[in-house]
Protein backbone atom coordinates (compact mmCIF):
# COMPACT_ATOMS: atom_id res chain seq x y z
CA UNK A 1 0.00 0.00 0.00
CA UNK A 2 1.58 3.56 -0.81
CA UNK A 3 1.58 6.21 1.39
CA UNK A 4 -1.47 8.64 1.56
CA UNK A 5 -0.79 11.57 0.28
CA UNK A 6 -2.15 13.93 2.85
CA UNK A 7 -1.96 18.06 2.18
CA UNK A 8 -0.72 20.81 4.47
CA UNK A 9 -2.05 24.16 3.70
CA UNK A 10 0.80 26.30 3.75
CA UNK A 11 0.26 30.23 3.58
CA UNK A 12 1.42 30.66 6.46
CA UNK A 13 0.99 29.48 10.39
CA UNK A 14 2.56 25.94 11.79
CA UNK A 15 2.31 24.33 8.59
CA UNK A 16 6.01 22.88 8.39
CA UNK A 17 5.49 20.78 11.85
CA UNK A 18 2.61 19.34 10.45
CA UNK A 19 5.09 18.15 7.24
CA UNK A 20 7.43 16.48 9.92
CA UNK A 21 5.37 14.58 12.15
CA UNK A 22 2.94 13.64 8.92
CA UNK A 23 6.03 12.44 7.88
CA UNK A 24 7.26 10.65 10.87
CA UNK A 25 3.86 8.83 10.57
CA UNK A 26 4.79 7.45 6.72
CA UNK A 27 2.33 9.77 5.24
CA UNK A 28 3.06 11.51 1.49
CA UNK A 29 3.02 15.32 3.12
CA UNK A 30 2.68 17.97 0.50
CA UNK A 31 2.89 21.79 0.97
CA UNK A 32 -0.35 23.30 -0.08
CA UNK A 33 -0.29 26.81 -1.60
CA UNK A 34 -2.18 27.22 -5.18
CA UNK A 35 -5.67 25.64 -5.94
CA UNK A 36 -3.87 23.06 -8.35
CA UNK A 37 -2.01 21.66 -5.00
CA UNK A 38 -5.52 20.40 -3.95
CA UNK A 39 -5.88 17.96 -6.50
CA UNK A 40 -5.45 14.01 -5.55
CA UNK A 41 -4.88 14.15 -1.80
CA UNK A 42 -6.43 11.79 0.57
CA UNK A 43 -6.38 14.24 3.42
CA UNK A 44 -5.98 17.58 4.41
CA UNK A 45 -4.23 19.65 7.38
CA UNK A 46 -5.41 23.17 8.79
CA UNK A 47 -2.48 24.64 10.53
CA UNK A 48 -2.27 27.09 13.54
CA UNK A 49 -1.36 30.47 12.68
CA UNK A 50 -3.37 33.88 12.10
CA UNK A 51 -7.05 32.62 10.81
CA UNK A 52 -7.29 35.91 9.06
CA UNK A 53 -4.74 35.85 7.23
CA UNK A 54 -5.22 32.43 6.00
CA UNK A 55 -8.97 33.17 5.04
CA UNK A 56 -7.87 36.34 3.26
CA UNK A 57 -5.24 34.51 1.05
CA UNK A 58 -7.62 31.52 0.61
CA UNK A 59 -10.00 34.18 -1.22
CA UNK A 60 -7.62 36.73 -3.16
CA UNK A 61 -6.03 33.29 -3.87
CA UNK A 62 -8.86 31.79 -5.31
CA UNK A 63 -8.55 28.83 -3.23
CA UNK A 64 -11.79 28.79 -0.48
CA UNK A 65 -14.69 27.70 -3.39
CA UNK A 66 -12.50 24.86 -4.07
CA UNK A 67 -11.59 23.79 -1.07
CA UNK A 68 -14.87 24.05 0.79
CA UNK A 69 -16.42 21.89 -2.77
CA UNK A 70 -13.71 19.29 -1.33
CA UNK A 71 -14.45 18.89 2.06
CA UNK A 72 -17.96 19.53 1.44
CA UNK A 73 -17.50 15.94 -0.84
CA UNK A 74 -15.53 14.11 1.79
CA UNK A 75 -12.41 14.85 2.04
CA UNK A 76 -11.13 14.24 5.63
CA UNK A 77 -9.65 17.36 6.60
CA UNK A 78 -8.33 18.02 10.61
CA UNK A 79 -7.70 21.44 11.48
CA UNK A 80 -6.01 22.49 14.78
CA UNK A 81 -6.33 25.83 16.08
CA UNK A 82 -6.29 28.57 13.47
CA UNK A 83 -7.44 25.85 11.22
CA UNK A 84 -10.49 24.89 13.72
CA UNK A 85 -11.77 28.34 13.31
CA UNK A 86 -11.39 28.76 9.60
CA UNK A 87 -13.97 25.63 9.74
CA UNK A 88 -16.81 26.90 12.62
CA UNK A 89 -19.46 27.81 10.49
CA UNK A 90 -20.00 30.88 13.03
CA UNK A 91 -16.94 32.88 14.65
CA UNK A 92 -17.86 35.16 17.27
CA UNK A 93 -17.96 38.76 17.33
CA UNK A 94 -16.55 38.37 13.60
CA UNK A 95 -19.09 37.99 11.22
CA UNK A 96 -17.45 39.23 8.39
CA UNK A 97 -13.93 37.16 8.47
CA UNK A 98 -13.47 34.63 5.58
CA UNK A 99 -14.04 30.69 6.48
CA UNK A 100 -14.58 27.39 4.82
CA UNK A 101 -17.55 27.22 7.45
CA UNK A 102 -18.30 23.61 7.29
CA UNK A 103 -17.96 22.81 10.67
CA UNK A 104 -21.29 23.44 12.96
CA UNK A 105 -20.39 25.22 15.81
CA UNK A 106 -19.57 28.67 17.69
CA UNK A 107 -16.06 29.85 18.26
CA UNK A 108 -14.70 32.22 20.40
CA UNK A 109 -11.04 33.71 18.87
CA UNK A 110 -8.24 34.27 21.50
CA UNK A 111 -10.57 33.19 24.54
CA UNK A 112 -7.96 31.92 26.36
CA UNK A 113 -6.21 35.14 26.81
CA UNK A 114 -3.12 36.34 24.71
CA UNK A 115 0.14 34.77 24.07
CA UNK A 116 1.82 35.39 27.58
CA UNK A 117 -0.95 32.95 28.30
CA UNK A 118 -0.45 30.27 26.51
CA UNK A 119 -0.19 26.55 28.20
CA UNK A 120 -0.01 23.09 28.25
CA UNK A 121 -2.25 20.05 30.06
CA UNK A 122 -2.29 16.35 29.27
CA UNK A 123 -5.95 15.54 28.11
CA UNK A 124 -7.76 12.07 27.61
CA UNK A 125 -8.71 12.14 23.89
CA UNK A 126 -12.27 9.61 23.52
CA UNK A 127 -10.41 6.89 20.70
CA UNK A 128 -11.21 7.68 17.38
CA UNK A 129 -9.51 4.95 14.43
CA UNK A 130 -6.03 6.81 14.28
CA UNK A 131 -5.89 6.00 17.96
CA UNK A 132 -7.33 2.49 18.59
CA UNK A 133 -5.04 0.13 17.11
CA UNK A 134 -2.11 1.84 19.58
CA UNK A 135 -3.81 1.57 22.92
CA UNK A 136 -7.48 0.30 22.74
CA UNK A 137 -8.87 2.74 25.27
CA UNK A 138 -8.65 6.92 25.51
CA UNK A 139 -5.13 8.50 25.33
CA UNK A 140 -3.69 10.75 27.44
CA UNK A 141 -1.93 13.35 25.25
CA UNK A 142 0.31 16.27 25.77
CA UNK A 143 -1.77 19.19 24.57
CA UNK A 144 -0.37 23.04 23.92
CA UNK A 145 -3.04 26.00 23.94
CA UNK A 146 -1.44 28.68 21.70
CA UNK A 147 -3.77 32.12 21.76
CA UNK A 148 -6.65 29.00 21.37
CA UNK A 149 -10.21 29.55 20.57
CA UNK A 150 -12.99 28.29 22.47
CA UNK A 151 -15.36 26.39 21.13
CA UNK A 152 -18.63 27.80 22.97
CA UNK A 153 -21.57 25.44 20.63
CA UNK A 154 -21.52 22.64 18.54
CA UNK A 155 -24.60 21.45 16.61
CA UNK A 156 -26.12 18.15 16.40
CA UNK A 157 -23.85 16.02 14.33
CA UNK A 158 -20.95 17.44 16.07
CA UNK A 159 -19.23 15.15 18.46
CA UNK A 160 -16.83 15.96 21.31
CA UNK A 161 -13.71 14.37 21.31
CA UNK A 162 -11.91 16.20 24.83
CA UNK A 163 -12.88 18.54 26.72
CA UNK A 164 -10.37 20.50 29.71
CA UNK A 165 -12.31 21.98 32.55
CA UNK A 166 -15.11 20.78 30.67
CA UNK A 167 -15.00 22.67 27.39
CA UNK A 168 -14.60 21.09 24.39
CA UNK A 169 -10.91 20.98 22.88
CA UNK A 170 -11.46 18.22 20.07
CA UNK A 171 -14.26 18.09 17.95
CA UNK A 172 -15.51 15.54 14.90
CA UNK A 173 -18.26 16.32 12.30
CA UNK A 174 -18.38 13.52 9.65
CA UNK A 175 -14.90 14.26 7.57
CA UNK A 176 -14.14 17.51 10.01
CA UNK A 177 -11.87 16.86 13.01
CA UNK A 178 -10.65 19.59 14.67
CA UNK A 179 -8.67 20.59 17.93
CA UNK A 180 -8.31 23.97 19.50
CA UNK A 181 -4.88 23.09 20.41
CA UNK A 182 -1.22 22.44 18.49
CA UNK A 183 -0.91 18.10 18.61
CA UNK A 184 2.14 19.04 15.88
CA UNK A 185 3.90 20.26 18.79
CA UNK A 186 4.43 17.15 20.67
CA UNK A 187 5.01 13.34 20.16
N1 LIG B 1 -5.49 33.46 17.59
C1 LIG B 1 -5.34 32.84 16.30
C2 LIG B 1 -6.50 33.19 15.38
O1 LIG B 1 -7.45 33.75 15.83
C3 LIG B 1 -5.21 31.35 16.42
C4 LIG B 1 -3.98 30.99 17.22
C5 LIG B 1 -3.31 29.73 16.79
O2 LIG B 1 -3.58 29.17 15.73
N2 LIG B 1 -2.39 29.30 17.61
O3 LIG B 1 -6.44 32.90 14.22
Amino acid sequence: MSAPRIGVLALQGAFREHIRSLRRCGADAVEIRTREDLDGLSGLVLPGGESTVMGKLLTEWDMMDRLRGLIRDGLPVFGTCAGLILLCTDIIGHPGQPRIGLLDASVRRNAFGRQVDSFTTDLELSPFPAVRPLEDRAAPMRAVFIRAPLIERTGTGVEVLARVNGLPVAVRQRNILAVSFHPELTA
